[in-house]
């Protein structure tokens, strides 16, 4: 059963929402895309614009997932400081798990947890600013922030 649907957010760009109520811990989508190094795929999408940047999702053995290339839904996902929904890294696969119960309708968002090497420069910074509305907002969508 198709749990999600991508339209226009209110947060940022488009948004992936809930097309009905979903269950706390449920398995909603998988992060599709190519797998690059970060240095390939931050070159290639600074050629190809920034809008590009947040279709990464950082692997644990430091490599990305390029939603940009092949990639599903999952890249339309909006990173949130405190978010509704987890991922979990499964044998070099990531997965979209509801952190609770999800309304109809609701968008569902995760936390981007990016680490850059080249996290001290400021244009690169800029780039990945939050615009989610949590009270304890940090600002940024890197991991190392704070
Ligand atoms: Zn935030």
């Amino acid at each position: 059963m198709r749990r999600v649907i991508v339209r226009r957010s209110p947060v940022h760009g488009k948004g992936v929402f809930a097309m009905h109520a979903l269950a706390a811990g449920e398995r909603v989508l998988e992060y599709k895309g190519e797998i690059t190094s970060w240095r390939n795929a931050v070159r290639r999408h600074q050629r190809e614009g920034v809008e590009g940047h947040t279709f990464l999702f950082g692997l644990s053995d430091g490599r990305v997932i390029d939603g940009g290339r092949g990639g599903n839904s999952a890249r339309w996902l909006n990173h949130a400081c405190e978010p509704n929904c987890e991922t979990i890294e499964d044998e070099g696969r990531i997965f979209i798990h509801t952190l609770r119960a999800i309304e109809p309708d609701e968008e569902l968002f995760i936390e981007y947890l990016l680490s850059i090497d080249d996290s001290a420069n400021e244009e690169v910074r800029a780039q990945y600013a939050c615009r989610c509305k949590a009270s304890g907002c940090c600002q940024s969508m890197l991991a190392d922030a704070a």
